[in-house]
């Protein structure tokens, strides 16, 4: 860990470390060894552009954390992957013989990063193995699906974290507390725009164009919409009117291009949004009875800044890459070590997977208001 990093961790959480390292010491889950200063061993699912260009590169900046197996159904990627980060054959696992991991113990963790549905099936292998289960948003393709995950976790005693990885960044904790908080007074108006243009016939992950595999802008950039509002206003929507605007029906056939959607919140307050394919869109605005406060971009990778009506700025956060994924699941090893609930837990894509549901079944309806089923 470099000192860059180090002068990152504020003192309540070197504080919140120490408390989790004494928890850890009367309490070890399952399939893991007492001592909490052992890493936990990670093994990653789905070698695609997430696992590769940024969540392999960020385990070997985790403090809590080592990659320590591997779970492909293309075995040619298998040279480079063993090569680079040294994980031994006996770690290396196709999708029909994961279950197997459950004989494994240098394995703690699985972080589940493949196409979306597949997250429900994996999650549930990995559970019935006694592995704690990270899984990539959207966590599955509908609430139902979640609430499986969320219950097989919980059977099987294993933590459930979904990869939200903006609830980890500072400025957005900083929303975050802002949301119970209320500086500028009551919330009236919220505004999350979440997209980006790149789609081509050819596209290498072709399955983002493919209703059966959760392909569509909105369960890949509209659950950052819907998670900030929730996020933000530290409530739970009631009801929500969709638009599905998608303009290349020739490219984009059985998924949403371009989505807008107005999510009813209580109190009277409105969040108006757009997620798209097609479109660049990276805002957050947060607008109160005495003033307002931004974030622009709002769900990158890095470079997440913003200010506020009362000339407050929020600077980007700065430091080694690909340092957000790091912190989170550095955050949620120390969760598995000290028993805790993670800052994600399964039980937060549920919430976002209730409103998506809704938001296709009103967009199928022209817009209809649809209300938000409660948990
Ligand atoms: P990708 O297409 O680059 O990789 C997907 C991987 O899954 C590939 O290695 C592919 O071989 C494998 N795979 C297994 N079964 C497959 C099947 N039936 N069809 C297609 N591929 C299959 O996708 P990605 O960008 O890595 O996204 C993976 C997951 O990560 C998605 O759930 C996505 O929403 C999520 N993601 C999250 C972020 C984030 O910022 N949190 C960013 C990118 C992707």
């Amino acid at each position: 860990m470099t000192g860059d990093r180090t002068s990152g961790w504020t003192r309540r959480q070197a504080l919140q470390s120490l408390a989790l390292a004494g928890a850890a010491a009367a309490w070890a889950p399952r399939g893991l060894a007492q001592a909490p200063s052992r890493r936990i061993g990670v093994a990653l699912v789905g070698l695609g552009h997430y696992s590769r260009d940024l969540l392999a590169p960020a385990l070997q900046l985790t403090k809590h954390c080592r990659l320590a197996g591997l779970v492909t159904g293309s075995p040619g990627k298998l040279p480079e992957w063993q090569g680079r980060y040294g994980v031994p054959d006996r770690n290396v696992y196709s999708y029909d013989d994961f279950h197997r991991i459950a004989d494994n113990p240098d394995i703690d963790a699985v972080y589940i990063a493949t196409p979306n549905h597949l997250h429900k099936p994996l999650a549930l292998v990995a559970a019935n193995a006694g592995k704690h289960v990270w899984c990539e948003k959207p966590m599955a393709m509908d609430a139902t699906e979640g609430e499986a995950m969320v219950k097989a976790c919980r059977d099987n005693k294993v933590q459930l974290a979904v990869g939200y990885r903006m609830q980890h960044e500072p400025n957005t904790r900083r929303f975050m507390a802002m949301a119970k908080e209320r500086p500028f007074g009551r919330i009236i108006k919220l505004r999350a725009d979440a997209g980006w243009w790149g789609w081509r016939d050819g596209a290498d992950d072709a399955w983002r164009l493919d209703p059966a595999r959760g392909g569509g802008a909105m369960y890949d950039m509209g659950v950052y919409c819907v998670n900030a509002a929730r996020y933000c206003t530290g409530l739970e929507p009631l009801a929500v009117s969709a638009f599905d605007e998608t303009a290349r029906r020739d490219l984009f056939k059985g998924v949403d291009e371009t989505m807008r959607f107005r999510l009813e919140f209580p109190d009277d307050i409105v969040a108006e949004c757009v997620t798209s394919f097609g479109r660049n869109l990276n805002t957050l605005q947060v607008d109160c009875e005495r003033g307002w406060y931004a974030m622009s971009p709002f769900q990158g990778y890095e470079g997440n800044a913003g200010r506020a009506s009362d000339g407050t700025v929020f600077e980007p956060q700065l430091g080694p890459r690909p340092r957000m994924q790091a912190e989170q699941m550095d955050q949620d090893a120390l969760a598995i070590l000290g028993n805790t609930a993670p800052r994600a837990p399964g039980e937060e894509g549920v919430a976002d997977l209730r409103v998506l549901d809704a938001a296709f079944a009103s967009a199928r309806g022209d817009g209809k208001r649809v209300e938000i089923a409660r948990g």
